[in-house]
């Protein structure tokens, strides 16, 4: 069957397509289009999810950065529902204008994909960026980074990306996905992963940069003690204030034990 799509999968472009029709269902099922929602994709690819999704749904907003794949994209949608394509780079998509301007009754988008593994970090701080504007995400990963992200203290995971995203969201592990569901079939299993924002009274954060740095600094030598990573950023005065011991490691210390620690430095 010719599908329009003839190039090769782009190493560079993370182009691991999946095929699997069961695993495709079970995302299709916990993604769960209703009525009303606007459904972001990012990194369609050959349309596995996206067709699917489309069939059920009837419209939906994909941004793909391979320009090889918009035509065929474009061409394959048709039969299957309206298809608006953003060409171009997702770290450059201002998710709180499409929001603004495409989005649910709430002005919010759902966002899914089958991320590109080498730029999952950067997608996922980008969307913490606009997390205001998107109701739930649902994104399969390396399964790696999804125990990081959802680890907690004590856990040798836990670390900056569980903190971050914690902080910010609820993040729920969903099922794993082996490498033979994908082609090429990447070298490591994957895992599909909820995220849902906090609404905005729920987050205790009050300088999302001050918070950004607190937490980045003690992670960045997480053997050290706090007293010692925190050098320059908070004091042993500071770390007891907010609770917590200026001997402990990061990763002994909860998500709401940073928070309060960030929210307590000048300039929050
Ligand atoms: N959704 C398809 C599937 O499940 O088979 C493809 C998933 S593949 C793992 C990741 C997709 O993200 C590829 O189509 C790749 O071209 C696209 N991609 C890579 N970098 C991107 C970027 N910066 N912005 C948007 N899409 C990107």
């Amino acid at each position: 069957m010719n599908t329009g799509f003839t190039e090769p999968a782009k190493k560079h472009l993370g182009q691991n397509f999946l095929h699997e029709k069961g695993v495709i269902e079970k995302i299709v099922q916990a993604i769960d289009p209703r009525p009303g929602d606007v459904i972001v994709e990012i990194g369609p690819g050959q349309g596995a999810l996206t067709f699917p999704l489309l069939k059920k749904h009837g419209e939906l907003t994909a941004i793909e950065f391979d320009r090889d794949l918009h035509a065929p994209l474009q061409a394959a949608a048709h039969e299957h529902g309206t298809l608006h394509l953003i060409e171009g780079d997702v770290l450059g998509v201002d998710f709180t204008a499409l929001a603004a301007q495409r989005g649910d009754g709430r002005g919010q988008i759902r966002l899914v994909g089958n991320l590109p593994y080498n730029l999952s970090s950067p997608i996922l701080f980008h969307a913490l960026d606009h997390a205001a504007a998107i109701r739930d995400m649902h994104f399969m990963l390396q399964k790696e980074v999804v125990e990081r992200m959802a680890a907690g203290p004590g856990s040798k995971v836990y670390g900056r990306l569980s903190v971050m995203l914690q902080a910010y969201c609820a993040v729920t592990p969903l099922f794993v996905v082996p490498p033979g569901a994908f082609r090429p079939a990447p070298k490591v299993d994957s895992a599909v992963v909820r995220l849902v924002p906090k609404p905005a009274e729920r987050i205790e954060v009050r300088d999302r940069a001050m918070f950004a740095n607190v937490v980045r600094a003690a992670f960045g030598q997480r053997r050290k003690t706090l007293r010692n990573a925190l050098n320059g950023v908070a004091d042993a005065a500071a770390i007891e204030a907010a609770g917590l011991r200026a001997d402990a490691r990061a990763e002994q210390v909860e998500v709401a034990g940073f928070v309060r620690l960030a929210n307590l430095l000048p300039g929050a």
